[in-house]
This record gives C-alpha cells, sequence and structure tokens, in this order.
C-alpha cells in the first residue's frame, strides 16, 4: 500500500507519518529529510541545493524526482511508501503517477491531516515560550500556511478525480489522530 500525507507546516505530519509507518511497516519517504541529509553529507548536491533550502524555496522537480525514483524502483520499498512532503505541486503529482506506472504500483490513499491557521499560531506561541526557534515565527508561520494551501489545492483536486481524500481532523488529540488513521489504513488494508 502506498499512501500521500498532506498538511501543513506545523499539523504534526511527521509525528504521524512516524506511527503509520511504524505500525504498519512502511517507509516513510519526506524529501525534505533526504534533501537536508544530502546537505549534511555534503555531496554534490547538497551543495547544489543548500541556498534554496536554506532560503525556503522550492527544489527543481527534477531533483525531487530523481531522489524519489530511488526508492519508488526498489523493490524493497514496493508498495510500502509513505510520500511525505512529495509531491509539491501539480507537475510532481503528475510525474509521481508516471513513475508508478512504470514501476507497476499506484497511490492507495491520500490522507489531509487539516489543521487552521489559529490553531498553527497558537502552537507556534506555545512552542516560543519553551525553546527559541529562528524559522519559529508568526510571519513566517502564516506565509508557509499559505503557500501549503495555495499549491495543495491543486493536487487534491488531481487527486479528488481518482480517489476520495480521507480528511482528518488534526486539530485532536495525537492519539486521536493516530486511532482515526489508523482506521483508515486497516480499511483499505482489509
Ligand atoms: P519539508 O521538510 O518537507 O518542509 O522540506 C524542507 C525543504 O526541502 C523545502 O522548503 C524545500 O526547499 C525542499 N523540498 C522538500 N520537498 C520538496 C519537494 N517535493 N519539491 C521541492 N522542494 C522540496
Amino acid at each position: 500500500m502506498n499512501l500521500i500525507i498532506f498538511g501543513p507546516p506545523g499539523a504534526g505530519k511527521g509525528t504521524q507519518s512516524k506511527y503509520i509507518s511504524k505500525r504498519f511497516k512502511l517507509y516513510q519517504l519526506s524529501t525534505g529529510d533526504l534533501l537536508r541529509n544530502e546537505i549534511k553529507n555534503n555531496t554534490e548536491l547538497g551543495l547544489k541545493i543548500s541556498s534554496i533550502i536554506n532560503s525556503g524555496g522550492l527544489v527543481s522537480d527534477e531533483i525531487v524526482g530523481n531522489l524519489i525514483e530511488k526508492f519508488v524502483s526498489n523493490e524493497n520499498y514496493k508498495n510500502k511508501i509513505i510520500f511525505d512532503g512529495y509531491p509539491r505541486n501539480l507537475k510532481q503529482a503528475e510525474s509521481l503517477d508516471g513513475l508508478l506506472k512504470k514501476y507497476s504500483q499506484k497511490i492507495d490513499i491520500v490522507l489531509k491531516l487539516s489543521v487552521s491557521l489559529k490553531t498553527i499560531k497558537k502552537r507556534i506561541l506555545e512552542r516560543q515560550t519553551q525553546e527559541k526557534r529562528t524559522d519559529d515565527n508568526e510571519e513566517i508561520a502564516i506565509k508557509r500556511y499559505e503557500t501549503y494551501e495555495k499549491s495543495t489545492k491543486p493536487i487534491l483536486e488531481y487527486y479528488k478525480k481518482q480517489n476520495p481524500i480521507k480528511e482528518v481532523n488534526g486539530e485532536q488529540k495525537i492519539e486521536q489522530i493516530n486511532k482515526e488513521i489508523g482506521d483508515i489504513i486497516e480499511l483499505i488494508e482489509g
């Protein structure tokens, strides 16, 4: 089973992906993590993309497409992938479709973790009283939220044509979100 998880920055997407991957023995494919690793390891690619990532821009579709193909083409991960942070635009969604077809796979579930901007702001404020993070201020959060909303809308419309989107209320307690996502996956897995 392959799954895509969408959610605005701060929605708890990473936490939920970790939980799902452990429980259902899936592989969490986070393009953000993969790209950050390239930078950490000072690879040729890492050097090329570090300034883009640090300025909050998007890496080219070709670069992320190549990273994704390494996993989609790998038999060990066949039908066991949680796509986290990919696709980020319509072109990436189309190219993912092409890749999955090439390796005889498909997307089985599209999950959307919904959290309002008001809640995201509240969470940031709470975090700020604990530990200050440079990328964690309200202004940047609003910007990232708006970018997410704008770019995700057309992708969700695209997937809606293939399958209903499974929406989970991300404002609930972590355990409740875990449960609802688990139920959705179990139902599809049969
Ligand atoms: P994330 O951890 O998903 O927020 O990603 C961190 C950064 O990695 C983003 O701000 C982008 O610069 C880059 N990135 C991650 N996923 C993608 C993607 N699918 N397409 C382009 N850039 C991406």
